[in-house]
């Protein structure tokens, strides 16, 4: 799993600038659906030679009227919960109480923080960063993420802190598909875990002496046969995620990191909120098998249920390939057809199609419908192979992939989609340069 660096502070302190710095050019990632623009704050990036995500926690608000400033506890306790490297941003231009208060907290954790004064433009601010000293912080790193000044320092720390990388986890000999169970507070996750499982629960895997200690749920249902990872997190609502969104991410992170198959869990009357998109958006850069249950469709009229089921699908067409379904995990009506649905998405997600399977089908579509002519040439693709699984991810060998439009690319992914069955699961298809002779 990628360690997860979380970035918090107060508003306007830099925390944005700094994570678009962090995460660079790697926002650009292609999907093959028309894309919808996203909001992000969360993203994978290569730091100090490791790949890491990193996750902008949004910031407490140091102006609330919460006597007991609780926002500030809330989002630092959420890091250092869920994250493996926490910075921590101040702004070397203005300090404020609500600063100190989350050093403090900061300092009582284990977790490695590195706290970086930002906004250090010139020479001058950097010295008069030190001033920052006084909250208490063992090392300061002085910072202009407008300018890039100091980054490096911080990027060489950084990778000193880190958890050491991961052996691969061993091939998962049970067979099991792993299911994550995401949605907001108020979804019904609970409620459908407990359908799944029969209010039994059978634990297959804790992982002791791990921090956050995963607990998975085999369930049964249908003659289905599923592992529900990170259940922990879906029984008992932790008091550190309500009302911190960057919480329940992270956490997702986690789960879905785990998972093959990701089922989207959305209360019918409220509909796709802007977290869902986010959490879906998370599922998509993952290419996660995602399933969209609308729950709660006992409460809904059957005029209202089409509505529900349009408007979601509408919604979440960045993610075209995710299935939107209805269901009532109180009445339990649906929740056998989710089952399945898992059920092919996971077998979608882990099939294997054979190269002359694939080169007798595309040299038919390929006579049929070549590439268009780009800059004068005609780009040719000689054939197409599938170089992974789990996800499913193809190979197309062109002599000239730079002039393959992007509306052919996406006649080829469909084409894919449809012959071989993959409907239901994000599908990359890579271009790569090959000479005909070669
Ligand atoms: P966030 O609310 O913590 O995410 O802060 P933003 O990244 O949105 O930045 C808030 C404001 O501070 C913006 O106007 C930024 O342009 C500005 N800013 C961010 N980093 C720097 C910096 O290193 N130097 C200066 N002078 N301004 C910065
Ligand atoms: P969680 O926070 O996502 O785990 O949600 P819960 O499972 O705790 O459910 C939140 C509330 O919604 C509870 O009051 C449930 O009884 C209710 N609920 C869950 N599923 C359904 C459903 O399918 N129909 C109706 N009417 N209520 C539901």
């Amino acid at each position: 799993m990628r360690p997860i660096v979380a970035i918090i502070g107060r508003p306007n302190v830099g925390k944005s600038t700094l994570f678009n710095r962090f995460v660079g050019k790697r926002l650009a990632i292609v999907h093959d659906e028309p894309g919808v623009t996203r909001d992000r704050h969360y993203a994978d990036a290569h730091i100090a030679g490791r790949d890491v995500v990193v996750v902008d926690t949004g910031g407490f608000d140091p102006d609330s009227d919460d006597p007991m400033r609780m926002g500030i506890a809330r989002h630092v306790q959420a890091a250092i919960a869920e994250a493996d490297v926490v910075l921590c941003v101040l702004d070397t231009t203005a300090s404020v109480p609500a600063d100190q208060q989350a050093v403090d907290l900061l300092r009582r954790s284990d977790k490695p923080v590195l706290y970086l004064a930002n906004k250090a433009d010139t020479a001058e601010l950097e010295a008069a960063s030190s001033t920052l000293y006084e909250l208490g912080v063992p090392e300061l790193f002085a910072v202009s993420g407008l300018h890039g000044r100091g980054l490096a320092d911080v990027e060489v720390a950084l990778g000193k802190v880190l958890p050491p990388p991961e052996p691969a986890p061993a091939p998962r000999d049970d067979g099991l598909t792993r299911v994550a169970l995401l949605g907001r507070p108020n979804a019904g996750k609970s409620s459908l875990f407990n359908r799944l499982s029969g209010g039994e629960k059978s634990l297959v895997d804790s992982r002791p002496g791990t921090t956050r200690d995963p607990i998975d749920s085999l369930v049964e249902h249908g003659g289905r046969r599923f592992v529900l990872v990170d259940t922990a997190g879906v029984r008992r609502r932790s008091k550190v995620d309500e009302g911190v969104e960057a919480a329940s991410v992270l956490r997702a992170i986690r789960s879905i990191e785990r998972a093959e198959v990701v089922v989207l869990l959305v209360d019918a009357s409220e509909g796709i909120a802007e977290q869902d998109a986010r959490l879906l958006g998370l599922c998509v850069d993952r290419m996660r098998a995602v399933i969209i249950g609308m729950n709660k469709m006992d409460e809904l009229t059957p005029k209202q249920q089409k509505e529900v089921l349009a408007d979601a699908r509408h919604a979440t067409r960045f993610a075209g390939f995710a299935p939107v379904l209805g269901l009532s995990a109180k009445t339990g009506k649906g929740v056998g057809a989710l089952v399945e649905h898992v059920a092919r998405a996971a077998e979608q997600f882990k099939k294997r199609v054979p190269t002359a399977e694939l080169n007798r089908f595309f040299e038919q579509v390929l006579a049929e419908r070549p590439p268009p002519t780009r800059g004068g040439r005609a780009p040719r693709i000689y054939y197409v192979t599938q170089v992974q699984t789990s996800p499913p991810v193809f190979a197309a060998m062109s002599n000239a992939p730079a002039n393959i439009d992007k509306s052919y690319k996406r006649f080829v992914t469909n084409q894919l989609r449809k012959a071989f069955g993959f409907e239901a699961v994000p599908l990359l298809v890579h271009y790569r340069k090959k000479k005909r002779d070669a």
